[in-house]
């Protein structure tokens, strides 16, 4: 019989695999000679491709937002000259991508449409777009819906079907129980203002009780990189935004919506909530979120200056390391962060569902209160909710489940394993029954270690000098012969790019 399946283990294997198997990873060079290309979606990310002990490779330049090169085909080496006439081709084209109405010619949009009366406030459903009687025309042939109410308007991601690109922009939205969860703890913990990162729906949740009643009134500003949603809002509410690359859309004066709202009331209540999507790499998305607290930061005066934005990091559980490694003060609650629409959702042996997702938070997890109702109990030791399977382990001091489910110490190991691990002698730990001893995993491209990625090996530096003196020979050897190549190389990549680009003329602004 075949041993059960580690549903979560497969889970966890199938969405950090996605980041660095590949052997990509993005670098931040510390100081950069020269600006990042545009491609559409704003700065581009510098790549490098690595192989296992192996030197760098070259690097290359590629958008931030698309890791599918459909949706957004830039490629560019990092030492690559381009001619005047490709620039401006390029300019032309990120034109081209960019939305056909400024932001303040869709909130004039909004404005008219609500004046309308309810029999002429149409949605085309396959334009995704509200329409004004001048557009009726255009849209005669498509699914058009009618009589949009004020209650629709007010819930923008139900009325819009979620986007499904699992490679760029596929949308998770928060089911109602988690969204009701989470406004009611960021009102608990008295918060005024809430900064949406990608959260649509909590944004929507947020106005929606805010406007209903009395007792709340939590402001909250939507950033994301969804363009139709800029149909719903006025100027001061949504903007036009990358997280990976910390671009809007609209400019300074987008920035400037954002700043303010960070810095007002000299930043006292307000709360980053962000939900970025799962296949993104860490990396950017952290330095993206130390820009947006460094705005914060700056309204501060001199003797707060020892104080944290809070932050709400949803992400799944099996980026705890990663997530603390740029935010160490971040802790990880057992609250499990629900979907509507999650391909990634099992049901548990107890029928309730099981979600890998969680929040990742600075403020003290004792204050964060989680529903008994949905089995979470507190636990005096650890000062924390936690969920009931996860028992305190008097030997780890600690309750010291990751995944929701009870996990076992083991003594060999002295610590807690996962429940469907056992300790292999062969390897000296534990590990799932059938894996196969001394194989390498997925682990850090320098030493190999499973525990870590490149980027945090602690040998890096000293990888990347011997990188530096081998490519320093190189290059003196065959300084002339390598210029040859490259040429060649670069030349091939061209024509492999236009052909791309023939085939792919078709793009548009996400998937519109
Ligand atoms: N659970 C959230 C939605 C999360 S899905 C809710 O219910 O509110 C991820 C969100 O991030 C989507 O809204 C998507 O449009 C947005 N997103 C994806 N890539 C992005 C990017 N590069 N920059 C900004 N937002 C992005
Ligand atoms: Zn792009
Ligand atoms: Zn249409
Ligand atoms: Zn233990
Ligand atoms: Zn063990």
């Amino acid at each position: 019989m075949a041993a059960p399946r580690d549903w979560l283990g497969a889970v966890e294997e199938e969405i950090s695999g996605r980041q660095g198997s590949s052997g990509v990873e993005v670098v931040f060079p510390s100081d950069p000679a020269t600006p990042a290309p545009l491609c559409p979606h704003g700065p581009t990310l510098l790549f490098v491709k690595v192989n296992q002990g192996k030197e760098e490779t070259r690097r290359f330049y590629a958008c931030s937002a698309c890791r599918d090169r459909k949706d957004c085909n830039f490629f560019q080496w990092e030492d690559e000259k381009l001619s005047e006439a490709r620039l401006a081709a390029r300019e032309a084209h990120n034109r081209r991508c960019q939305p056909p109405l400024s932001r303040t010619q869709c909130a004039e949009r909004y404005l008219k449409f609500i004046e309308l009366p309810l029999p002429q406030r149409k949605f085309c459903q396959r334009c995704q777009q509200l329409l004004l009687p001048d557009d009726w025309e255009k849209h005669r042939e498509h699914r058009v819906v009618g009589d949009i109410s004020v209650g629709q308007l007010r819930r923008p991601s139900l009325l819009l079907y979620p986007l499904e690109n699992k490679k760029t922009n596929a949308q998770y939205l928060f089911a109602e129980r988690t969204c009701h969860f989470l406004v009611d703890l960021l009102s608990t913990l008295g918060f005024t203002r809430v900064l949406c990162v990608g959260t649509p729906r909590l944004h929507e949740l947020i106005r929606l009780k805010a406007s209903g009643d009395q007792k709340s009134n939590i402001k909250s500003l939507l950033l994301d990189i969804d363009f139709r949603y800029s149909q719903f809002y006025m100027e001061d509410s949504f903007c036009h935004y990358n997280m990976f690359n910390h671009h809007f859309f609209d400019g300074k004066a987008a920035l400037e919506v954002c700043r303010t709202f960070l810095q007002e009331d000299k930043g006292e209540g307000v709360i980053m909530v962000t939900d970025p999507p799962f296949g993104g790499l860490v990396e950017p998305l952290a330095v993206t979120f130390k820009k947006l607290i460094a705005m914060w930061k700056e309204g501060q005066s001199q003797d707060s200056s020892h104080k944290e934005l809070p932050v709400f990091w949803i992400f799944p559980y099996f980026f705890e390391s990663r997530i603390r490694q740029f935010f160490p003060s971040f802790c990880m609650l057992d609250y499990q962060v629900d979907y509507d629409n999650h391909a990634l959702y099992k049901h548990g042996k107890t029928g309730r569902k099981q979600s890998p997702v969680r929040i990742f938070t600075n403020i003290p997890p004792n204050k964060i209160i989680l529903p008994s109702e949905e089995g979470y109990r507190f636990c005096p030791l650890c000062q924390r909710y936690v969920s009931l399977e996860n028992q305190h382990c008097e030997h780890c001091n600690s309750c010291t489940s990751k995944d929701g489910r009870k996990w076992n110490h083991c003594f060999l190991c002295k610590k807690c394993v996962k429940p469907s691990w056992t300790h292999c002698s062969m390897c000296g730990r534990c590990a799932l029954p059938d894996h196969s001893c001394g194989a390498p995993k997925d682990g850090c491209f320098i030493c190999g270690e499973l525990d870590h990625k490149r980027s945090s090996c602690p040998k890096i530096a000293a990888s990347r000098r011997v990188d530096k003196a081998v490519r320093k020979q190189k290059q003196r050897k065959s300084n002339k012969m390598k210029m040859e190549a490259t040429k060649e190389q670069s030349m091939n990549h061209t024509s492999v790019t236009r052909r791309k680009k023939r085939r792919e003329r078709a793009h548009q602004y996400l998937c519109s």
